[in-house]
């Protein structure tokens, strides 16, 4: 059915990875009390499998990022919906992501969870376009270096859609 999508990264590459991770973060984050924090929508498939591979106590939040292309707002404004934020005053927070590309998205996440107050804030991404990062942000846990190809898959859409697809792949070029 999506036999034009490359394949780039397989279900069980991504599976390895995610357990490694999981188990990384037990180690780290073990003594602590730790929120992870998923950014919708483009986190749920991974902080899902995530958080059953972190085998210390924690909590889970959510909370939206999204950029509005519309006539009332500026071309690509960034919105934090903190609306759903839990209390994260005191706590350790290991914001979630999809993919960390240029990194706007997670500097200005960390930059806006700093006024409740945590007691530190890390990152974990599925992905990591090192060659489009732009600032002096940068993710504590990365899985996967990928080049600058839009992706698609476990979670990642093109508008709106693909986001079911277990592993990750690269759309073929417009016909
Ligand atoms: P950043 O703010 O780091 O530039 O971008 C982060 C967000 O842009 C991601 O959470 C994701 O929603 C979107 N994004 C960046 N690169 C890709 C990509 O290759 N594929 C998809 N589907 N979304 C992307
Ligand atoms: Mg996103
Ligand atoms: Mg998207």
């Amino acid at each position: 059915m999506h036999d034009d999508i490359r394949c780039l990264i397989s279900e069980s590459e991504i599976h390895a990875a995610v357990e490694r991770l999981g188990r990384q973060i037990s180690d780290d984050f073990g003594d602590s009390e730790l929120t992870v924090l998923g950014i919708l929508t483009g986190s749920i498939v991974l902080v899902t499998d995530l958080m059953r591979r972190i085998e210390v106590r924690h909590q889970l939040g959510l909370i939206q990022a999204s950029s509005y292309r519309g006539e009332t707002t500026q071309p690509d404004e960034l919105i934090i919906n903190l609306e759903t934020l839990p209390e994260i005053r005191g706590r350790d927070v290991l914001i979630v992501d999809d993919i960390f590309d240029t990194g706007r998205t997670m500097t200005k996440v960390q930059r806006e969870l700093e006024r409740f107050q945590p007691r530190r804030i890390r990152s974990a991404v599925l992905l990591w376009k090192k060659s489009r990062t732009e600032g002096p942000v940068r993710p504590d846990y990365h899985c996967f270096d990928i080049p600058d190809e839009f992706v698609v898959g476990y979670g990642l859409d093109y508008n709106g859609e693909y986001r079911h697809l277990p592993y990750i792949g690269v759309l073929p070029p417009q016909s």
